[in-house]
């Protein structure tokens, strides 16, 4: 039994993805490669590195739970180094402004 919150969504995080759902993000992965690769974006979006370069999606992966198309889409996504991960990933304020700055509303 998954805990709920009072409005009935899951309280507990990893256990929320299914199988799907994990072979639908590392699809994702792959698409959003080929996508950054066409673009030639392939630094860090935030500081210029090519070092630990990784996805940060615009929101929580649970978000796209019923949105998987979205996972793959350019403007739900940003280029950055582990680095600039970890300084915007539990900085909300942060991080919408990168995203913002980077891709628009
Ligand atoms: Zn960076």
């Amino acid at each position: 039994m998954i805990p709920r919150d009072s409005n009935g969504k899951f309280t507990s995080g990893e256990r929320v993805f299914t199988k799907e759902h994990r072979e639908n993000m590392s699809k994702a992965n792959e698409k959003l490669k080929e996508i950054y690769s066409d673009k030639e974006i392939v630094w860090c979006e935030m500081c210029g590195t090519t070092f630990g370069l990784t996805f940060h999606h615009r929101h929580k992966r649970v978000w796209y739970k019923r949105k998987m198309k979205l996972l793959a889409e350019f403007d739900q996504t940003i280029l950055i180094c582990l680095k600039c991960h970890q300084r915007i990933e539990y900085n909300r304020e942060e991080h919408h402004k990168v995203f913002n700055k980077l891709r628009g509303w």
